[in-house]
């Protein structure tokens, strides 16, 4: 394996017998920008698929500080003690401007990397959120492939790269940190709509009161927002990432998540409809890529911004005149 490009074939059948060389051969391929790799990906991608989806996919998300790291170290630690096998994989599309990839120093997850149950893989470097999102995607059906049956997806509370973790997850983690009173500002509050639990991190030592107390506000926040499609209700709870007090309890909680969205087939739901998603999104990213690349598109947007500016043509009338250039090519 280490020695030749293993074929489509032999990776799939590496995959499949849970073997981590292959799995991650697997996904350098498809991250690779390399035209020449999409059709082996596309083949490792599709032999994959029918073991693939029997996982629970869940997204971590808070800001950088609040502990996603060390929480993730102890859930997955908690997890794999359980005879879970858990993949770890991260969205980030600032890593390729900042190189400072989360999860790209793994000894923040010390224990989990020694762990044979856990596979952590950095972000995708992808120059955008939607080529990130989709190499992530496909990421999880390899690692599903291959044996792991949670798979845990990681992003920074910053931007957009939220909406495209919860548009890839069966539940959705919000982490946080009890302030000083403030813990309802500075929430962007379509990322408390999205959230099924809501886990206060930091609760040990001088920080429990407070925590307790931020774990009451945001119940009643969260009240406020109108009934889950899937039934839910979202909890809020406390834990230390430190002393693991309270992370065996979110294990327990998105265990029933999981019964209850089996039970009432929002599970399956949700799923198809992500996949919908998806296949959407990806039309719409790689003909926009399109449209814009064209050498002659690029030509003549130039002299059309100029022109729409200064009022010579109305934007609508630019537009479609930069479209008829576009289709007529
Ligand atoms: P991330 O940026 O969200 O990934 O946060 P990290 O996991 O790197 O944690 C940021 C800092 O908070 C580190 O110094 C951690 O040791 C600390 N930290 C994380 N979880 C806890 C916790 O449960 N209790 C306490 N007291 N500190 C924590």
């Amino acid at each position: 394996f280490r020695k030749r490009q293993p074929s489509a074939q032999e990776l799939i059948d590496g995959i499949l017998t849970g073997n981590i060389t292959a799995l991650s051969r697997a996904i350098t391929l498809v991250e690779s920008t390399n035209p020449a790799h999409l059709e082996k990906a596309t083949a490792v991608i599709k032999g994959s698929l029918p073991n693939a989806n029997k996982s629970a996919r869940i997204g971590i998300t808070g800001v950088p500080g609040v502990g996603k790291s060390t929480f993730i170290e102890a859930f997955g630690k908690h997890l794999t003690s359980l005879g879970k096998k858990v993949a770890v994989l991260a969205v980030d599309p600032s890593s390729t401007i900042s190189h400072g990839s989360i999860l790209g120093d793994k000894t923040r997850m010390e224990e989990l990397v020694k762990d044979e149950n856990a596979f952590i893989r950095p972000s995708a470097s992808g120059e955008t959120l939607g080529g990130v999102a989709r190499k992530t995607r496909e990421t999880i059906t390899l690692c599903e492939a291959c044996g792991f049956d949670i798979i845990l997806i990681e992003t920074v509370g910053v931007g957009q790269s939220e909406t495209a973790v919860h548009s890839m997850v069966d539940f959705f983690l919000l982490l946080k940190i009890a302030g000083a009173g403030d813990e309802l500002q500075g929430i962007k509050r379509g990322i408390m709509e999205m959230a099924d639990a809501v886990v206060i991190n930091k609760a040990d030592g001088d920080n429990i009161k407070k925590a307790q107390l931020a774990k009451v506000e945001f119940n009643r926040a969260l009240h406020l927002f109108p009934a889950k499609k899937s039934g839910w209700t979202p909890i809020v709870a406390t834990c230390s990432s430190l002393t693991k007090e309270g992370i065996g309890a979110v294990w327990q909680t998105i265990s029933d998540y999981i019964e209850l969205v089996h039970s009432n087939y929002y599970f399956a739901e949700k799923r198809k409809e992500q996949n919908l998603f998806w296949m959407i999104e990806t039309i719409d990213e790689q003909l926009k890529t399109h449209f814009y690349t064209q050498p002659n598109t690029i030509e003549l947007l130039e002299s059309t911004k100029t022109a729409v500016q200064n009022n010579e043509v109305s934007p609508f009338a630019a537009a479609q005149i930069l479209l008829d250039n576009y289709y007529k090519k």
